[in-house]
This record gives structure tokens, C-alpha cells and sequence, in this order.
């Protein structure tokens, strides 16, 4: 469970609502009972539970320092989805949390088939941030990836990592596949690479990424859909830095 600083190292008082719900009624769990915790200076923590005080929605816990490896990868990925349809952004949020990815952003680009409206945006990143939690919290992730969302592509330069990646399956026709490579073994601090929608990216927004130092790179010969390639991505890059 993700929970806020711990201080104390050895008593904490989980008293998040949503928290407190899902240890004690959907869990089950009982005096005695053992759950993790992370904080987010991203420390691991075996919370043994000593009292369960549902007059005040809280749990009383003795906690341990774990000493375990970090889940999270040596490198900060952020996945730039071009926007689609609800259920698949919620799937490309869970997945990619799943597979590591440290940011997540959905921008509007010319061939998205979806736009929101500005009214609404607040009430679908919240969800997307839900989507993301309840996936880091199921793939013991030491951080929950943050969603974000711009409504153009000019405002994605405003999150430029060290190396900036546009995939682009042109440039796998022509052969420029080991571009991803090169760029990998660079061993960069963090890394974006954004993704088209299933119309792809119109040449000018391609030629506009190129001009603000984002690398167009190829991933394989195969076209994927829109919601595959960047799976496929962060795929590479675990396999590149984890394995
Ligand atoms: N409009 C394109 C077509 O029909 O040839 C396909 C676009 S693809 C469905 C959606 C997005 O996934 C692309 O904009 C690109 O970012 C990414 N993509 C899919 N396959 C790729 C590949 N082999 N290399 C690089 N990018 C790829």
C-alpha cells in the first residue's frame, strides 16, 4: 500500500480512508496479519498489524524497514500516448504501470480520434490516477506513475527527458531500427518516446518533434496498433536495463 511519509520507524497509523477499507474490509485482515507499505521516498516497509480501530477508521501497525531491490527501472521512462478511445487509455495506464513506466501522458495530436473537452479533464486524469495506483499497488511498484495530459503536442517539449524518442514506423521501413539501440546504449537518466494514434502521426508533427531534438526510431518491423508499440517499448527497455 502506498501511504504517506513514514517518520517513525517503528509505529504507523494507516488512517487513509481507502486504505483503511481495503486492509480491513476487502482483505480481511486481522491483528497480526502482515502487509508492505511504501512511502514515497520509496522505502519498503512490513507493517505488522496490532489493532484495527473501526470506531475511527484507522490501523494501528508495528513496522519494519524490508531491505528488497527497488521494482523500479534504472532509467525514468515516460510514455507519450497520443489520445484514443476511454478503454483503451485505461488499459495503455495499466499496462504500462505495470510494465515500469515512470510517466504517463496522453496528448492530442491531428489524427486522434478523441479530444476532451476541457471541462472534463480533471474527472478523467483522476480516474486514469486511480487506474495507475490500484496497477503500481498489484505490481509492487515503489511509486505510483504520474497521468498527465496536454492538449497539444507543443506542450509535450515541456517534459523532454535526456533522450526524446518519437516512434515512428517510417523510419522502421527504412531501416533505422538501431536507433532505439543507439540511443539505449547511451544509458540515459531518463527517457521519452512518444507513440502516434492508430491514424499515426501526420508528417508535420513528425518534422516538428524532429526540430526539438526528438530521435524518430523504428520498433521492428511489424506495425502495431496504437495501445501495442508502447508496451513493446517498455518491453525493450526492461529487457535492456533488467534482464
Ligand atoms: N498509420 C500507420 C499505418 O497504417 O501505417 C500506423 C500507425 S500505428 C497503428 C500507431 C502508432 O504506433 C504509430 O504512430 C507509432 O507511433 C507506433 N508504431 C506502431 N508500429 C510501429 C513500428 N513498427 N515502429 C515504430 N512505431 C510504431
Amino acid at each position: 500500500y502506498f501511504v504517506k511519509e513514514i517518520i517513525n520507524s517503528d509505529k504507523f497509523t494507516i488512517d487513509e480512508a481507502e486504505t483503511f477499507k481495503h486492509i480491513a474490509k476487502v482483505m480481511r485482515h486481522k491483528t497480526g496479519d502482515i502487509v508492505y507499505l511504501v512511502d514515497p521516498s520509496e522505502k519498503l516497509y512490513a507493517a505488522t498489524i496490532d489493532e484495527i480501530d473501526s470506531e475511527n477508521n484507522n490501523i494501528l501497525t508495528s513496522i519494519e524497514l524490508v531491505n528488497r531491490p527497488s521494482t523500479e527501472m534504472p532509467v525514468d521512462v515516460t510514455v507519450a500516448c497520443s489520445l484514443s478511445k476511454k478503454d483503451k487509455i485505461e488499459w495503455i495506464t495499466q499496462k504500462s504501470t505495470e510494465l515500469g513506466a515512470k510517466t504517463i501522458i496522453f496528448f492530442d495530436s491531428k489524427y486522434s480520434i478523441m479530444k476532451w473537452k476541457t471541462n472534463v479533464v480533471e474527472k478523467k486524469l483522476a480516474r486514469l490516477q486511480e487506474i495507475a495506483k490500484n496497477a503500481a499497488q498489484q505490481s509492487k511498484r515503489r511509486i505510483i506513475p504520474e497521468v498527465i495530459y496536454v492538449n497539444k503536442l507543443a506542450d509535450l517539449l515541456k517534459y523532454q527527458a535526456e533522450a526524446n524518442l518519437v516512434a515512428y514506423e517510417e523510419s522502421a521501413k527504412q531501416g533505422e531500427i538501431s536507433r532505439l539501440g543507439q540511443t539505449l546504449n547511451q544509458s540515459p537518466k531518463s527517457v521519452l518516446c512518444a507513440f502516434g494514434p492508430e491514424g499515426g502521426f501526420a508528417p508535420d508533427e513528425i518534422d516538428f518533434l524532429n526540430q526539438n531534438d526528438f530521435v524518430s526510431v523504428g520498433l521492428g518491423p511489424r506495425i502495431m496498433r496504437a495501445e501495442t508499440a508502447p508496451m513493446y517499448f517498455l518491453s525493450v527497455l526492461s529487457y535492456k536495463y533488467e534482464l
